[in-house]
């Protein structure tokens, strides 16, 4: 269902006010997770004004460790929709159960599935009987056609709104925290009719990276980009060290402005 070859046209998936694929440019930004009102609302103000088109927020992390911060859960996803209603723009979030589907469902425009969970197949099913779109970020250690396969498991249920984002993959490379591997944008554009969108935040996870992994991303054909914002990185409870500041990320935003017109 994936597969180019037998639906040759590129696919545009609409998420709430707004849709990905070709002919949009796709940002999605927002901080790691949502953490209290005051944040989601400022963040929501500046990613709007700098151009941003979804807002996202974890309500639950998958964190490393058991210890840090887990998310707010459903408080969250209240925070999050009351941001994304009075800016206008559609929301996106990660579910990892599906006690967390069948709660965020009720706000969400978007699903995401993190990376560590890219081959729950259970988890995939699960948002595949929705019609919610979903946001399949490519696991840790998958090869691309584990990552078709995944979505694939999404669309065999019935959802055909599959959006795939590279967020980067483990290598020896310890300089980033991951090692972006834009390569696969070429290579799932010509599998794949499904949009393509790519994380520089957790591809990298150091801010200062983010601009020149934006632009390589737009140049190798990408539908979009997922920038981690937050409005004090140096306070945020999780994914500080890879997140833009506003006046960082309008800055970012002027750029691609700039840089898609010479594209
Ligand atoms: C995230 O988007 O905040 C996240 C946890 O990403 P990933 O699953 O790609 O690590
Ligand atoms: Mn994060």
């Amino acid at each position: 269902l994936a597969n180019k070859k037998f639906h040759p046209e590129p696919s545009i998936v609409p998420v709430g006010n707004t849709f990905i694929g070709p002919g949009y440019l796709t940002v999605i930004s927002g901080p790691c997770a949502i953490e209290n009102e005051e944040q989601m609302m400022s963040t929501a103000k500046g990613v709007k004004e700098a151009g941003a088109t979804i807002l996202r927020g974890g309500a639950y992390k998958p964190r490393t460790s058991p210890y840090s911060f887990q998310g707010l859960g459903e408080e969250g996803l209240k925070l999050l929709r009351a941001a994304g209603d009075e800016y206008d723009l559609p929301i996106e979030c990660e579910v990892i159960s599906r006690e967390s589907i069948e709660t965020a469902a009720k706000y969400v425009d978007m699903f995401q599935i993190g990376a560590r969970n890219m081959q729950n197949f259970y988890l995939l099913k699960e948002v595949g009987k929705t019609n919610i779109p979903v946001f399949l970020k490519r696991g840790l250690s998958s090869t691309i056609d584990e990552w078709l396969n995944a979505a694939e498991y999404i669309m065999s249920e019935g959802n055909k709104n599959v959006v795939l984002c590279e967020r980067g993959i483990r290598t020896f490379e310890t300089a980033t925290r991951n090692t972006l591997d834009i390569a696969a944008v070429p290579v799932l554009k010509s599998k794949t009719h499904l949009p393509v969108l790519v994380d520089p935040s957790h591809a990298s996870g150091v801010r200062e990276y983010i601009p020149a992994l934006s632009k390589s991303a737009i140049a190798a054909g990408a539908d979009g980009l997922m920038i981690e914002v937050h409005i004090d990185p140096s306070k945020a409870l999780s994914d500080g060290p890879q997140s833009l500041n506003i006046p960082q990320f309008k800055e970012l935003m002027k750029e691609l402005e700039d840089y898609k017109k010479i594209t």
